[in-house]
């Protein structure tokens, strides 16, 4: 077995193997494989103390064929350009997987948000963002970054400003970045978009009868046990949406630690444990395990890695007990750890598939932010006459009276239809991979979701053809 190498060559390796299943020329798989613009940028910060330090920043643009470019930005010390590349390339593939039209895009500043003020994060975020202005990496048509790992809706509104004002009135200006608060034109459901798609996918994956009786497990997410590591944005959201969808939270992970208890854990009062202690160990009735990836070896059923990549390898993979991984974080498990899980018969519910939630209603909301009105504030009212007279109408004929019935939610608001459109996609995306995963004759739905991305990608650059 090969040894692992840095991110980006583990996405290249994927994508060799996936490649290998097209029908595509060796050129154009080249030009597709590429990362096509990389930035990188040094510049001071005048920390709260007066002293000077330089941080380092990437932007990475992996690819144009389609505009804008899309991917978050990290606030992390692990991030290198190697990393940004390999996300920028993986966000290129999961567009594709979920018919986003956008090219993939990452940033990345070399920083712990922990060790800054908040004065400090917005100075660190608006000298980031002008560097990405001079350098023509940001734009409601060019690259829209978006919340990741460590930023969140602060730093997207400090970013929408920045660029507001120097931009000189520019007309679709908050279209240049997603994952804003509501009242800097965010969307509703963004927040929870990408562990709410991370649910809707495993929700979907467990319904199959025939592939759940091939991992020995009964249909639906009932009682199903669920362990995640990670309870920031997407973790937390995942692991709520898992939880009332009928799922067991048995073990829970954050930096500190991990906790387990096979009767379920009540993630709202794990949280305000952290809260008021400062960790999640120590949690009433919990078994306390020293080290986050202890929680990957817990007996369950659906791991869930929500925290960062390269959490399962070649060392822990053959450890793994759960017979379903929900690949919520980008690059959790490495090529290695990937090939030892697929003998084993565990089934991975790939990244670029399954953490496409937040990448699909930040377009939600740029198409939002294009046409300058609220999804739903046409139509509601209308939408809502309508059903009540269809209803009284059926009243009439049944002799059942409906005039007093309180029925809410006739109409759908903005949040109604973002979850809908979310679900509709996560849906029809989990069939199109599962189908051609099928139609390869392979039980490797990862591979299944390169060769969906990589077929489209190709037909669009066949059509574009080649400037000049
Ligand atoms: P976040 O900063 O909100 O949360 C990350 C959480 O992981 C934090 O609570 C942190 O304390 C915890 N953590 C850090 N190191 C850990 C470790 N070793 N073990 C356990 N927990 C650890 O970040 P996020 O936005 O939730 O992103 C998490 C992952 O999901 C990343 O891989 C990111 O690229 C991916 N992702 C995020 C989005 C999004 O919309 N935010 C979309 C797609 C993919």
């Amino acid at each position: 077995m090969s040894t692992e190498f840095g991110f980006l060559a583990q996405v290249h390796r994927t994508f060799d193997r996936a490649a290998a299943l097209t029908d595509c020329c060796d050129g154009l798989l080249a030009q597709i494989r590429e990362c096509n613009s990389v930035y990188r940028v040094t510049f001071p910060l005048k920390r709260d103390d007066g002293t000077i330090e330089v941080i380092q920043a990437w932007r990475a643009e992996h690819s144009q064929h389609k505009l804008p470019t899309k991917g978050g930005i990290r606030f992390s010390t692990g991030v290198t350009e190697d990393e940004v590349m390999a996300l920028a390339a993986l966000m290129t593939y999961k567009c594709s997987v979920v018919d986003v039209p956008f090219g993939g895009a990452k940033g990345g500043v070399r920083i712990d948000r922990k060790e800054y003020s908040a004065d400090e994060l917005e100075r660190i975020t608006r000298r980031y963002t002008y560097e990405l202005i001079k350098k023509r990496f940001i734009g409601p048509g060019i690259d829209v970054p978006a919340p990741d790992y460590g930023t969140g809706p602060s730093e997207m509104a400090w970013i929408v400003d920045t660029y507001k004002s120097m931009s000189n009135g520019e007309q679709n200006a908050e279209a240049c970045v997603t994952g804003k608060p509501i009242e800097q034109e965010g969307i509703r459901g963004r927040l929870d978009a990408t562990g709410r798609g991370v649910f809707y996918g495993i929700r979907e994956a467990c319904s199959s009868a025939e592939d759940m009786k091939k991992l020995g497990l009964s249909p639906g997410l009932k009682d199903k046990r669920v362990v995640v590591q990670g309870l920031g944005n997407v973790g937390y959201h995942a692991a709520r949406h898992l939880a009332d969808g009928g799922a067991v939270l048995v073990g829970l992970a954050e930096w500190e630690g991990a906790i387990a208890n096979p009767n379920g854990l009540d993630l709202d009062d794990v949280m305000k444990h952290r809260k008021e202690t400062g960790s999640i160990l120590g949690f009433p009735g919990a078994t306390d395990l020293p080290h986050t990836t202890d929680a990957l070896e817990l007996d369950c059923d659906i791991l869930v890695p929500a925290a960062l990549e390269n959490q399962i390898t070649a060392e822990n993979a053959s450890r793994i007990q759960a017979r379903i991984i929900g690949e919520a974080a980008n690059g959790p498990t490495t090529a290695d750890a990937d090939e030892i899980l697929l003998e084993r018969g565990v089934r991975v519910l790939p990244d670029l598939y399954l953490n496409a939630g937040g990448v699909t209603v930040s377009y939600f909301e740029w198409l939002k932010n294009l046409s300058h009105v609220r999804f739903g504030r046409m139509e509601k009212r209308f939408d809502e006459a309508a059903h009540r007279s269809l209803l009284e109408e059926i009243g009439r004929a049944t002799g059942v009276d409906v005039s007093s019935t309180e029925i809410p939610d006739l109409g759908a608001d903005e949040e109604d239809l973002v979850h809908s459109g979310l679900e509709e996609t996560m849906v029809v995306a989990y069939h199109q991979i599962r189908d051609i995963e099928k139609s390869l004759g392979i039980d490797d739905l990862r591979t299944a979701s390169f060769v969906t991305a990589i077929k489209k990608i190709a037909i669009s650059y066949q059509e574009l053809g080649i400037f000049p």
